[in-house]
């Protein structure tokens, strides 16, 4: 048989409460799960919906939509329904809007109680009915909109403060003997919300879900969201994630999947181990990597495929890999299994790998590596 690294991530988990979302279970010992949230109008349900099932087809687990408005609302209930993956209603302010997403049958409600009791005490209701329908609900606090309270007591919105406003809300469901929450509290510095969520952590056990809020463009917002997440992560913090990127929300999910697989959360799947090139290269390494990457994609089984540069790292990685090419003199070594099997010319490189990967794959699956 081939062999498929066991899973280790770096940290022994932080024992949390479980909670579900719909099907998802979040918290606990449940995998951590990737989501995110949809750009369109939600009242415009084919926009909606198509945009879900994009998010669905890039690995998407649970999908939220904002609800500002009562054709938003009145829109809940064929999305719950159509949906593939649950959906959890976002609102800020209006009760009537919550009561009106748990009916639909959303997965989950994202609301502040605390922004509800400032108009009247609807929190006792709103318990009693997300507590009968099962609907768990996500306090979210957001440093953008931070209460007036605690942004006059801290100064501005600091961990202590992200912190205190969470609990807080929390408590006004706890009141009413409601606990079937996760929180966030997120900010833009992912310092901040790093300490913010280590605190979180250490003060209650509800499942977190962990975000770098306004992260930015593509770029920017992969790197803060990843370095973030990765600090978090490693020490056994969160049980949801979400990018947020200045991008479309696909892209989230792709960026939320390789944090997770980089930190062993999730079995990895196809993975190619390039070397950067130097001067030393004999070959255009990158127009090499993007061919192989390309040839492969959405290939699911965990196979490594080193694509290197000359002789010097190249036949030890290819070596280490399920399968590679060390390249030199215009011509390739394909190593499969640490076995140089056969030398091809640079032309022939690429075809050559891809054929090899696709042998592997049947096996992998004949082999049951991926049950
Ligand atoms: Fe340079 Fe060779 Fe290493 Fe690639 S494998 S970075 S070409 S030394």
């Amino acid at each position: 048989g081939l062999p498929t690294a066991p899973a280790r991530p770096l940290a022994v988990r932080r024992p949390s409460r479980r909670i579900q979302v719909g099907p998802v279970p979040v918290g606990g010992d449940a995998p951590v799960s990737v989501q995110s949230m949809t750009t369109t109008v939600t009242a415009d349900v084919g926009a909606t919906l198509q945009q879900i099932a994009e998010l669905t087809a890039a690995g998407c687990q649970i999908v939220r939509v904002a609800c500002p408005t009562q054709d938003d609302a009145d829109a809940l209930p064929v999305i719950a329904k159509k949906s593939r993956i649950p959906v959890i209603a976002d609102i800020h302010f209006q009760p009537k809007y919550v009561f009106a997403a748990i009916d639909a049958g959303c997965a989950a409600v994202r609301v502040n109680p605390g922004n509800i009791r400032q108009f009247d005490d609807k929190v006792k209701e709103i318990a009693r009915a997300a507590s009968a329908a099962g609907t768990p609900i996500r306090i979210g606090v957001n440093a953008g909109s931070l209460d007036r309270r605690l942004l006059q007591k801290y100064g501005k919105a600091t961990p202590e403060a992200l912190v205190e406003s969470a609990l807080w809300e929390a408590s006004l469901f706890e009141e009413h003997g409601f606990r079937d929450i996760k929180i966030s509290v997120k900010h833009n510095d992912p310092v901040v919300m790093v300490n913010a969520y280590r605190r979180l952590a250490a003060q209650c056990d509800y499942p977190l879900h962990l975000g770098v809020t306004e992260a930015g463009p593509a770029f920017q917002g992969t790197i803060k969201s990843a370095v973030a997440f990765g600090a978090l992560l490693s020490e056994g913090i969160g049980d949801t994630i979400r990018v947020s990127l200045s991008a479309p929300p696909a892209e989230e999910i792709k960026v939320g999947i390789q944090i997770l697989e980089s930190l062993n959360l999730r079995r990895r799947r196809l993975e190619i181990v390039s070397c950067p090139s130097c001067g030393r290269a004999q070959v255009d390494v990158y127009k090499l990597a993007d061919q192989v990457t390309a040839g492969l994609e959405g290939m699911e089984v965990p196979l490594r495929v080193a694509v290197m540069g000359c002789v010097v790292n190249g036949p030890g990685e290819a070596r280490e890999a399920d399968l590679g090419v060390a390249s030199g003199n215009g011509k390739g070594q394909i190593f499969v299994k640490g076995e140089v099997i056969k030398t091809v010319p640079e032309s022939k490189i690429v075809e050559t790998l891809i054929d090899e990967a696709l042998k592997l794959a049947e096996q992998m699956e004949k082999d049951g590596a991926l049950s």
